[in-house]
């Protein structure tokens, strides 16, 4: 048996065989053989071309069945690159000249991406699509899976070196029992819909990718970031006594969901959920949250293979306000860009995704799929109460050109006579520093601020929330950030409007009992963790937690406020003391 120690990701605990993932092109040695091999690899290339061709048309088939033919179209155009002579005639000759299938096959494919490259705007640049079936036959030849995880018939724990969000959204919960990364921190994209999912994720594992092979017997517990390799039966036994456990503290935390989110002195806080996908509006109500306080739409475009259109994304809308009504639902309009991108979208490479062309600046650039979005969101919002947010907001010019193209998009509904919502409120993130240094400007044209502290915290501490190499900087409890939601609050209190929060916040008690005390209006969190939010809120009254808030500011580190805080409040919240003594051993 062989230990190793990840991050948290998403709970839950899961065992099972694995499936070596890898997202990236399959890594090719260049390999002679020798003349007696020659015939060995050309059968070895044409089986590979046939076992592809196969699982092209099987997704083509399912892509036809799930969202139409429109959309799997794409896939007829896999297969004639696939069966293109040119470029299965160059790789029997580089075979021919004395090298192994993968060589041959991934060098034809370079040939001819460079001569795309070489006739510039002659000939339409299908690179992205060659690469793609590149992909595949590379996959097949190296007997890895490649494509997604939508064409898997047995359960698997998944282990990749990194999964992209657009990849886990074809995951589903009877398939992929768990999945474990060695890049990613617990705010990746794909850990916050593994957590969506309901499928336990460990992040950040060094070394598993060397030591596993398909098959191999695997544990992972999501809540504590450990991960077993060829566990031992004690082993197996401990966690499915500790699998237990964590079921019972559950059910036990839900008997709160019904209450009220109100302090022991009848400070009311709008408890909200945050979710990525339309299938979560009953866990949403299951867990007792009152709507939801972030819908990420951009997920409805990464499982999609184009843009989706109007109706689809109206009913995806329709159905989350309908189904919460008339709770409120805020949807965040595409936040598009950096890691979250799908393979039909024609983006540049970029040096820094995360500081390039994503959230607001795309959709504003993009103004065809941004005024779709706005007629379905708009459209939808006669069915509940909407509220429409902004993503990645940093100047004041972005709310303003999304409030023109808002009100744009209302004139066109008004003039084709389709009902639409005329009175949602339009709010921003505030996820960028310099919207908390003009927090004050903002709160001018916004009529309510979300925090999103998975970005706030990436940026103003210049820490890749993906880099686990610096996970351990990644700190909410540091003094800017308590100072940045401090001020942003200040500024939305000032111009009357309200201030939420909807980053995802660590299990730490102290952290929300510090975010009531900050005077935060709107807490929005995954479902799952609702009812024990619910909990620490009935178990405080406002002004205690406006002093512990005051206790925080003598600190210069996060370490120190979390420690010394974490001991108030142990002293002052008897109620609390099983969850603070938990975080207590990890402080
Ligand atoms: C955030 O940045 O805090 C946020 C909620 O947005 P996302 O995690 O989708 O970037
Ligand atoms: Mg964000």
């Amino acid at each position: 048996m062989q230990s190793f120690q990840g991050q948290t990701g998403a709970p839950g605990i899961a065992m099972g065989p694995v499936l070596v993932y890898d997202q990236k092109m399959p890594t090719t040695e260049r390999r002679q053989v020798a003349a007696d091999e020659v015939e060995r690899e050309l059968a070895r290339l044409d089986a590979a071309l046939k076992a592809t061709e196969t699982e092209i048309l099987q997704a083509r088939g399912r892509l036809s069945e799930e969202l139409g033919e429109d959309h799997a179209r794409i896939f007829d155009a896999h297969r004639f690159i696939l069966l293109d002579e040119i470029l299965t005639g160059q790789a029997r000759e580089i075979i021919r000249q004395g090298w192994c299938a993968e060589t041959a096959y991934a060098e034809a494919c370079e040939n001819i991406v460079r001569s795309f490259r070489h006739l510039g705007g002659e000939l339409p640049d299908r690179s992205g699509d060659l690469r793609d079936v590149e992909r595949r036959v590379l996959g097949q030849l190296q007997g890895r899976q490649v494509s997604g995880f939508r064409g898997l018939s047995e359960p698997v724990i998944v282990v990749a070196r990194d999964i992209s969000p657009s990849d886990t959204a074809t995951m589903s919960r009877d398939k992929v029992r768990g999945f474990v990364t060695e890049r990613g921190g617990e705010t990746s994209h794909s850990v916050i819909l593994g957590r969506s999912l309901g499928i336990p994720v460990v992040v950040g594992v060094e070394g598993l990718l060397e030591a596993v092979r398909n098959g191999d017997k695997l544990i992972l517990d999501g809540h504590s970031g450990k991960v077993l390799l060829h566990p031992d039966e004690g082993a197996e036994r401990q966690l499915e006594q500790l699998r237990q456990a964590y079921a019972d503290l559950e059910q036990e935390s839900l008997s709160y969901k019904d209450h009220p989110a109100e302090t022991r002195d009848g400070r009311k806080i709008e408890l909200l959920a945050n979710i990525e996908l339309p299938d979560e509006v009953e866990s949403v109500v299951d867990h007792g949250a009152a709507g939801v306080g972030l819908f990420r739409t951009e997920y409805l475009f990464l499982t999609a293979s184009d843009y989706p259109d109007e109706e689809a994304q109206y009913s995806a809308y329709r159905r989350v306000l309908e189904g919460l009504a008339p709770d409120p639902v805020i949807i965040r309009t595409m936040d598009l860009g950096g890691e979250k991108i799908a393979s039909y979208m024609s983006f540049p490479e970029e040096d820094n995704p995360s500081l390039g062309w994503r959230g607001i600046r795309y959709a504003l650039a993009r103004e065809d799929v941004f005024r779709t979005q706005l007629r379905a969101i708009l459209r939808a919002g006669v069915h509940g109460t909407l509220r429409i947010m902004i993503p990645m907001v940093s100047q004041v010019e972005e709310i303003r050109a999304a409030r023109a193209l808002i009100e744009s998009v209302k004139e066109e509904l008004q003039a084709e006579g389709l009902p639409f919502c005329d009175d949602a409120q339009l709010g921003i993130m505030v996820e960028t520093p310099s919207a908390v240094a003009i927090a004050h400007l903002l709160a001018k044209e916004a009529d309510f601020f979300s925090i999103g502290t998975n970005d706030l915290i990436q940026y103003s501490l210049a820490i890749d929330r993906d880099n686990r190499y610096v996970q351990h900087l990644y700190d909410p409890f540091h003094p800017a950030i308590l100072r940045q939601i401090k001020r942003t609050v200040k500024a939305g209190k000032d111009a009357g409007i309200w201030v939420g929060i909807c980053g995802e916040l660590p299990e730490d008690p102290v952290f929300a009992i510090l975010l009531i005390g900050l005077g935060l209006d709107e807490i929005s969190v995954n479902s799952f963790r609702i009812p024990e939010m619910k909990r620490i809120i009935r178990s405080i009254t406002y002004d205690q937690a406006k002093n512990l808030v005051k206790s925080a500011w003598s600190y210069a580190t996060a370490t120190d406020v979390r420690r010394n805080v974490g001991r108030l409040a142990a002293r002052k919240f008897p109620d609390l003391a099983d969850s603070l003594a938990r975080e207590g051993r990890n402080r």
